[in-house]
């Protein structure tokens, strides 16, 4: 079902490695100290503040830079007190990613040196023919329109030979509905076929070991 595919395109964070990996809790708290200064308010009053600038604009950083003025690397300058150490390298997953037909993307909605730096710790810099970051997409993040088309258009991407990744379930709606086959990696057993090109999947890794 996937013989067609040549093209991967995979979400970073808690989709390349586990949404209970300590770095998400890092990323968090990351975020929510950023709006706290910036706002000046609580963990409490930021927590707020992030909810409904993501429910606005998709992600904080567009939110706070639509309505404020904050420069977006200065919002960004938490993960440059992140410990990527947290992270396990993934030799596994790296082996079953370098065996895939075609080329490999990340396609995600943090910084380039956070995906950087995320790859180089999980061991997949090599595997990865690009990164498409929130930057890229002139911060219009997943799951709008202009962000895929903005990546899709970046690399040549042909979405009905394309198979993408992520574990936030709103981000596949748009990619499937352009022909893309899409799986929603979200840590239920088991993984199943939701529909025509649409599936779940426990992990990336099994679902790849499982399909390819
Ligand atoms: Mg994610």
């Amino acid at each position: 079902m996937l013989a067609d595919i040549d093209t991967w395109v995979l979400d970073l964070d808690n989709t390349l490695y586990p949404a209970d990996s300590a770095l998400a809790a890092q990323l968090t708290h990351g975020i929510l100290s950023t709006i706290a200064a910036y706002y000046r308010t609580d963990l409490a009053g930021a927590r707020q503040i992030q909810a409904d600038l993501v429910a606005g604009y998709g992600t904080s950083l567009r939110g706070a830079m639509l309505t404020g003025t904050i420069d977006p690397h200065d919002f960004l300058g938490f993960e440059r007190r992140l410990d990527y150490s947290v992270i396990e390298p993934a030799p596994d997953l790296a082996a079953v990613l370098t065996a895939l037909p075609g080329r490999r993307y990340v396609y995600t909605n943090g910084s380039a040196y956070h995906a950087e730096q995320a790859l180089s710790r999980l061991g997949l810099d090599e595997c990865i023919d690009g990164v498409f970051d929130i930057l890229a997409g002139k911060l219009v993040p997943k799951p709008y329109a202009e962000s895929l088309d903005a990546f899709l258009g970046r690399f040549g991407i042909e979405p009905a030979r394309a198979a993408m990744f992520d574990d936030l379930e709103v981000n596949l709606a748009l990619p499937h509905e352009r022909g893309m086959t899409t799986v929603w990696v979200n840590g239920e057993v088991p993984s199943e076929r939701l529909a025509e090109r649409r599936w779940r999947a426990a992990d990336l890794l099994g679902f790849l070991r499982a399909n390819i």
